[in-house]
C-alpha cells in the first residue's frame, strides 16, 4: 500500500532531478485569504488585469477551479542563470544607470518559464501517475488519478499556496521569500485529487526592513504587503496593454520589460541560488539591448529574436511602446551629441508607425529632449 508521506518524499526526489528547488503540499482551504483578495480587487489594484476579477473567489477555492482537487503540490524553481556572478545585484543596479541600454527583468532573459515549468510539472505528474497505476493506493487517494498543472496562471493564488506550504513567507513586496533562496524563483502548482500530508508554513523574516518599499521607483508598494499593480513597472511594461500613464513614464528609466528593484534591494536575495537548468541561461540578444537597436527592430525580427522567450508575449507594439519610454528617459539625460541625434532619428522613424499607441509614446519621448 502506498504511504502518502513516503509518496511526498518520492515526489520531492523526482522534483529535485527535474530542477525544482523545493516542493510543498498545501490544503485547499484558502478561505482566510478571501477577504484580502476581495479588498485588493475592490480597490482596483489589479488595474486592467480583468481576468483576475473575472475568476472571483474561484481563485481562492482550488476545488471550484478544478473540481475534485483535494491537495495542491507547490513547487519553486530558482531562475538566476547558471553563470550569475557573485555580487550580481551590483551588476544589475549598474545596468539601470546606463540610459541608452534597455534592461529586461532577470527572470525573462532565458527560455519562457511558462514552458519550462509546465513541462517539468507535467513530467512530475507523469511520474506520479506511473507509481499510482502500479501500487495499491490508500482510500484517501481518489481513482483514477486526476491533476492539473499551473504556473503563473491568473486563476491561482500562487504566493498564498506557496507560503502556506512552507516554500517561503510573503515579503512586504508581496512575493514569496525563502531563507535559502531569496525571491529569485518561479512558482508552479499541481492540483491533485489525492489527500497528501500538508507541509507547515515558515515564519516571516522581514522584521523592520522596508528596503523593497523604499527602492520601488514608482511607489507601487503602497503599504507593506500591498501592491498597487497600476503603479508597478512589471505590470505596466508587460501586462498593461494601453498607454503608460505619463506621470509614471520618467520613473521607468531604462526598464523595457519588467522590473527587479524591489528584489535587488531585498537583503534576503544574497541567498538567491542559480538555477540548475540551462533553460534560464540568458540569451544575449534579448537580455541586454541597445535601445536604438530595439526601436529599429522590425516585427519580423522581434518575433525571431524572442522565439521561445516570455518577452514575445507582449508583442511588437508593446515592445516599441516600452522602448519609446526608455528612449525618452535617455534623452532627458546629458548625452553625447551624436548619441542624442541617433536616438532622435530612431524615434522619428517610428512617427509613421501605424499604431496610435506607438506614435503617442514616440512623440512623448521626443518631447523629453533637452
Ligand atoms: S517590480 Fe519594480 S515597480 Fe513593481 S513593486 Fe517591485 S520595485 Fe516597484
Ligand atoms: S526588502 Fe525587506 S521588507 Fe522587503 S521583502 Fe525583503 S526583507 Fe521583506
Amino acid at each position: 500500500m502506498l504511504d502518502p508521506t513516503r509518496f511526498v518524499t518520492q515526489i520531492r526526489a523526482w522534483a529535485s532531478d527535474l530542477g525544482f528547488s523545493q516542493i510543498g503540499v498545501a490544503s485547499i482551504d484558502l478561505s482566510s485569504a478571501e477577504p484580502g483578495l476581495l479588498e485588493w480587487l475592490s480597490q482596483g489594484f489589479h488595474g486592467d488585469m480583468h481576468y483576475m476579477a473575472a475568476h472571483g473567489l474561484k481563485r481562492a477555492r482550488p476545488a471550484e477551479l478544478v473540481p475534485g482537487t483535494v491537495s495542491v503540490i507547490t513547487a519553486r524553481m530558482d531562475y538566476l542563470p547558471r553563470d550569475t556572478p557573485a555580487g550580481w545585484q551590483a551588476v544589475e543596479w549598474s545596468r539601470l544607470e546606463r540610459p541608452t541600454e534597455g534592461t529586461v527583468s532577470a527572470y525573462a532573459r532565458g527560455r519562457d518559464y511558462h514552458k519550462v515549468l509546465r513541462q517539468r510539472l507535467q513530467k512530475l505528474a507523469d511520474q506520479m501517475r506511473q507509481v499510482l497505476e502500479q501500487a495499491p493506493a490508500p482510500s484517501s487517494f481518489q481513482e483514477p488519478f486526476a491533476y492539473r498543472v499551473f504556473t503563473d496562471s491568473a486563476p491561482v493564488l500562487e504566493v498564498e499556496l506557496a507560503t502556506r506550504s512552507g516554500l517561503g513567507w510573503r515579503g512586504k513586496h508581496t512575493l514569496a521569500l525563502n531563507r535559502q533562496g531569496g525571491s529569485m524563483f518561479f512558482l508552479g502548482e499541481i492540483f491533485v485529487n489525492l489527500a497528501l500530508p500538508v507541509t507547515a508554513p515558515v515564519s516571516v523574516h522581514c522584521g523592520q526592513c522596508q528596503a523593497c518599499i523604499t527602492a520601488c521607483p514608482t511607489g507601487a508598494i503602497v503599504a507593506p504587503y500591498r501592491l498597487d499593480a497600476r503603479r508597478c513597472i512589471s505590470y505596466l511594461t508587460i501586462e498593461h496593454a494601453g498607454p503608460i500613464p505619463e506621470d509614471l513614464r520618467p520613473l521607468i528609466g531604462n526598464r523595457i520589460y519588467g522590473c527587479d528593484d524591489c528584489q535587488l534591494a531585498c537583503p534576503w536575495n544574497k541567498y538567491a541560488q542559480t538555477s540548475t537548468v540551462p533553460d534560464f541561461d540568458a540569451r544575449e540578444a534579448m537580455s541586454w539591448v541597445s535601445l536604438i537597436q530595439a526601436m529599429k527592430t522590425s516585427e519580423e525580427d522581434f518575433l525571431r529574436l524572442t522565439e521561445g522567450s516570455a518577452i514575445r508575449r507582449i508583442g511588437h507594439e508593446r515592445w516599441l511602446r516600452n522602448v519609446a519610454v526608455a528612449l525618452g528617459n535617455a534623452l532627458a539625460h546629458p548625452l553625447h551629441a551624436s548619441e542624442a541625434q541617433a536616438i532622435r532619428q530612431s524615434l522619428q522613424e517610428r512617427l509613421i508607425h501605424p499604431s496610435d499607441l506607438v506614435r503617442e509614446h514616440v512623440q512623448w519621448a521626443l518631447a523629453q529632449d533637452h
